[in-house]
């Protein structure tokens, strides 16, 4: 896979903000909050999206839930409630091609818009 945004944040090469590490995932700020809190979490295994996880992945993907939990509660917005999103694919709204969720609180969250144009 080519490198990505993401691969050389992994890596140092690019800075951020990091809020957590271990030997299969790499947290950080948004650079572009859309909420107080808004951090990504991703995978340092360099899965282009979530429409190419395997069964292999599942023990990853679960991990990152309870990494994101966990931020939560560090970052003071598990009892507000929070959001966790994945945007997969175009469609999805997906920018960078290496798998991340996005972990959103702080405030009240608007409701998921879905559709951005007309589907007439
Ligand atoms: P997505 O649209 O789901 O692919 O999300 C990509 C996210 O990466 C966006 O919310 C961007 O603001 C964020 N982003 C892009 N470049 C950086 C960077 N250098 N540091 C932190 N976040 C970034």
């Amino acid at each position: 896979m080519s490198e990505t945004i993401f691969s050389k944040i992994i890596d140092g090469s690019i800075p951020s903000k990091k809020v957590f590490e271990n030997e299969r995932i790499y947290a950080f700020h948004d650079i572009q909050p859309a909420a107080p809190v808004h951090v990504l979490i991703v995978p340092k295994k360099p899965i282009p999206s979530l429409d190419d996880i395997a069964e292999e992945d599942a023990a990853l993907i679960g991990e990152i839930h309870l990494v994101a939990a966990k931020l939560a509660r560090e970052l003071g917005i598990a009892g507000g409630g929070y959001r966790v999103i994945n945007n997969c694919g175009d469609d999805g709204g997906q920018t960078v091609p290496h798998l991340h969720f996005h972990l959103l609180g702080g405030a009240k969250l608007g409701a998921l818009t879905g559709i951005s144009g007309s589907h007439n």
